[in-house]
């Protein structure tokens, strides 16, 4: 896809999500992960329900630039369904491309494929990440509990 294509698709998913974000709220009952940028200013709280391996529900809540809200919206659409280790895979393969890397794999990233572009403002990589690395710590404290 030319780049200029790209980037005019990039920011209007960007700001549809931001503007109507799924999986915006709290799911009862499990517990929050909060985690903050302090870069940028963006809070987010994140809940996840479990149903044995498997992401049944997620939801997050929070104040963040809509790259951050953005990025949320997309990872709550990445791992619904997921397996626990199919969603681990999906943080380490967002967090590489934010960073500049290419894999034929980030395709299984959905709409969220389309940040790559972050890659080209260091300073938001964090901002993008921020939900992907709750998402990391809700399933690690799952396993310990
Ligand atoms: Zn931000």
């Amino acid at each position: 896809m030319a780049l200029s294509k790209l980037n005019s698709l990039y920011m209007a998913l960007v700001a549809e999500h931001s503007k109507s974000p799924h999986h915006k709220g709290v799911i009862e009952g499990a517990e929050a992960v909060l985690l903050n940028n302090p870069t940028c200013g963006d809070v987010i709280s994140l809940t996840v329900s479990f149903d044995g391996d498997v992401i049944k529900d997620i939801a997050f809540s929070g104040d963040g630039c809509s790259i951050s809200t953005a990025s949320a919206s997309m990872m709550t659409d990445a791992v619904i369904g997921k397996s626990k280790a199919e969603a681990l895979e999906l943080v380490a393969l967002f967090s590489e491309m934010v960073q500049g890397k290419e894999d034929q794999k980030q395709e299984l990233l959905g709409e969220a494929e389309l940040l790559a572009g972050v890659s080209k403002f260091p300073q938001r990589i964090k901002c993008s990440t921020l939900a992907w690395h709750a998402l990391e710590k809700a399933i690690e404290r799952s396993d310990t509990e």
